[in-house]
């Protein structure tokens, strides 16, 4: 690291723990720390943590990034946040937290989701939120405050999310960013600010929610206070940054619309960058703005998709590597000779709402093998993400121009081409392990004036790798196949609501 190079930090403050990142002003990753975290279950289905113990590891995790790539912690010129979506967090008139945070996995407010949607009908509310009430947000969650906690509900001055608690440590300022504000199902979607209407339907006060930003304006400096505890300097601007699922797709460059991020981790996620406001009629899909101005976003989520995976390795291949698995997968003709795989092993959120679906094997024979097992779960996850990019084009994304690859399961070269071909369209794969975080830092770089716009940034920052090409004989041989995938769900649905 050559002296006086300037630095931007990003911040994410996720579930497990809280990352910071360092990049230089060329793009380049220079470091990384982490501080991690418990969460607390104090009954079933619910998910809380102190608010205090993501400040004591943002510090900390600062501390470690500068100390173990022994750069100037002067040279930091702008911090952006990123983190968990949807968490509240409850302040009072002088600032202190009012109870734990309840977070995006918390289950407890399905009463409370189901009161918004009959105040307003399913179709008003995605047509005002682009979104369905989930227990996760943050809006039926402080529904439950009120209905459960009054006194606490009667204390409460400001509504925050926890990257934004964050930034009021940092800066005193309550702010957040639009992206991250889209997950409380508060936000009008096509106007990108607070819904007077909700809010007024829902009997939540406006002056309880900060005002909001784009992911790359500045929202306030680094304080005293804080430029002491961290050892930045006072004055560092912060920038809004984004709820952490615009962050990832900043951090692989999916912000341009026709850009299609998907990820390959334990869960699947499609993120598809749009110049207008998509939404699903039915809340099948989240919608959400962008991190940048005049940019929407659209995003599937399948709950197991690597885990998919996952689970059939631990259970039926115990031991094995999955390398040895991939290999085994790739002698099977695609189809797996007849055999699918229903990838629901934790329901469904995308394209099924179903919390009652369920993983099957479906046309099992003799001639079956372990690599016909392996293979058809690979399939089945694909077509489950083909259903995902299927919904989104149906409601209005026109144009898919690239596709960008991450996660664990990504890293396969056997599932990749698997992916490419059913999905018919070639897949870039994008190395990156900080991506949320990474994201954060670029939208501080572009908010601090070191590039121009979060494009420019993308394009300095973003390490593309290989690109798998689709092999058109074997994608129009997935496509039948992939029709009679689409018809096992329906037919067992109510077998599976049967238990
Ligand atoms: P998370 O979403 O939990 O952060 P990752 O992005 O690391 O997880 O992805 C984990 C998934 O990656 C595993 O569930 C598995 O399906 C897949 N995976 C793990 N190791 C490999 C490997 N060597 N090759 C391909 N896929 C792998």
């Amino acid at each position: 690291m050559s002296p006086g190079r300037s630095l931007l930090l990003g911040v994410d403050v996720s579930t497990t723990a809280t990352k910071a990142l360092l990049v230089d002003d060329r793009g380049a990753v220079v470091g990384v720390a982490s501080a991690s975290y418990e969460l607390s279950t104090p009954r079933p289905l619910w998910a809380e943590q102190d608010p205090e113990l993501w400040w004591k590891a943002t510090r900390d995790s600062i501390a470690e990034v500068i100390a173990s790539t022994g750069v100037d912690h002067r040279a930091v010129e702008a911090i952006g946040l990123t983190g968990q979506m949807h968490g509240l967090v409850l302040l009072d008139e002088s600032g202190s937290v009012l109870r734990p945070a309840i977070l995006w996995n918390d289950q407890r407010a399905a009463a409370q989701c189901d009161e918004i949607r009959e105040r307003f009908g399913l179709e008003e509310l995605v047509r005002i939120t682009g979104n369905d009430a989930f227990p996760g947000f943050t809006a039926p969650k402080l529904l439950w405050v009120r209905d459960h906690e009054p006194e606490i509900y009667r204390r409460v001055r400001q509504v925050l999310l926890p990257k934004d608690y964050i930034r009021f440590r940092l800066t005193g300022e309550h702010a957040t960013d639009r992206a991250g504000a889209g997950g409380t199902l508060l936000l009008d979607l096509a106007t990108r600010d607070w819904s007077r209407e909700l809010l007024e339907a829902l009997k939540i006060p406006a002056e309880w929610l900060p005002p909001t930003h784009e992911g790359t304006a500045i929202t306030g400096r680094l304080s005293s206070g804080a430029a002491e505890l961290t050892g930045l300097t006072l004055g560092t601007p912060v920038v809004g940054g984004a709820g952490d699922q615009a962050a990832q797709a900043v951090g692989v460059g999916a912000v341009v619309p026709g850009v299609v991020a998907l990820t390959l981790g334990t869960s699947g996620v499609v993120f598809a960058a749009c110049e207008r406001p998509l939404s699903e009629p039915a809340g099948r899909l989240h919608a959400f703005p962008h991190a940048l101005p005049d940019t929407w976003h659209v995003m599937g989520v399948m709950l197991s998709a690597g885990g998919s995976l996952r689970w059939h390795r631990d259970t039926l291949a115990p031991g094995v590597e999955y390398d040895s698995l991939f290999g085994e997968a790739k002698r099977v003709e695609p189809g797996s000779e007849g055999l699918f795989f229903l990838p629901y092993l934790s329901g469904e959120r995308t394209p099924h709402a179903d919390p009652f679906a369920r993983g099957a094997f479906v046309g099992l024979t003799l001639k079956h093998d372990r690599p016909h097992l392996t293979r058809a779960v690979l399939e089945g996850v694909a077509f489950g993400l083909r259903d995902n990019l299927a919904l989104m084009r149906k409601v209005g994304l026109d144009s898919v121009g690239q596709v960008r690859i991450s996660g664990g399961g990504a890293r396969s070269p056997v599932w990749r081409r698997i992916l490419a071909n059913v999905l018919g369209i070639d897949l870039v794969s994008v190395e990156t392990s900080e991506g949320a975080a990474l994201g954060a830092a670029l939208l501080a770089g572009v908010g601090g004036g070191f590039w121009p716009s979060v494009e420019a940034a993308c394009a300095a920052a973003v390490r593309l790798g290989k690109t798998t090409r689709t092999d058109p004989n074997s994608a129009a041989a997935y496509d039948p196949i992939y029709r009679r995938f689409r018809e096992h769900y329906p037919a067992m649905q109510p077998l599976f609501r049967a238990g």
